[in-house]
């Protein structure tokens, strides 16, 4: 699947839930599954339905190490469908985040340090999961892309913003280093 860059008009509009009669059916499973494909070839560790031009309120988080995110926690990819925040902590943590859509950038962002997300699963039965630390960062940057927002909307100066290479050159070998 092509991935939407910075400026697609799909990338500042808000997602539509997928509606009850979709769940466990195999266009939802294929496209999901297609979902996950491109975030793995394009070594993401999260991606939004509206990032590969598809207007619906879903996401994988999938938290890894790889060459674009190092030091990133292992978690087996969460597929989250119509998620929502049901509540996030006031402390506000600060760190670096790339993104699929925003190639060759990182900025860094401030975030909630931890998130109670409620979500449907494939067959449309609604979790509840409680995301913290790198998790809930990885988590929250996908659901801004189910309203219409990226990271670049969080920046709060200038000097947040660096190039990828220059990122990878001062952060990227740390995984390495112990
Ligand atoms: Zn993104």
């Amino acid at each position: 699947m092509d991935i939407a860059q910075v400026g697609e008009e799909i990338l500042a509009t808000p997602a539509t839930p997928v509606e009850a009669g979709y769940f466990s059916s195999l266009e939802l499973t294929q496209f999901c599954d297609a979902l996950l494909e491109t975030m793995l070839r394009a070594e993401g560790i999260g991606i939004a339905a509206p990032q590969v031009f598809d207007p619906r309120a879903i996401m994988y988080v999938a938290s890894r190490p790889n060459a674009r995110y190092p030091d990133a926690p292992e978690m087996s990819p969460l597929l989250l469908i119509n998620p929502t925040i049901v509540a996030q902590s006031e402390q506000l943590t600060k760190d670096w985040e790339g993104c699929l859509s925003v190639p060759g950038l990182r900025g860094k962002v401030s975030r909630p340090v931890w998130a109670d997300v409620s979500y449907q699963d494939i067959t449309g039965s609604r979790h509840e999961i409680k995301l913290e630390g790198f998790v809930a960062r990885v988590f929250l940057h996908e659901y801004d892309h189910l309203i219409g927002k990226t990271w670049l909307d969080h920046i709060e100066s200038a000097s947040d913003i660096m190039a990828n290479d220059v990122w990878m050159k001062k952060f990227g070998h740390s995984a390495n280093k112990q």
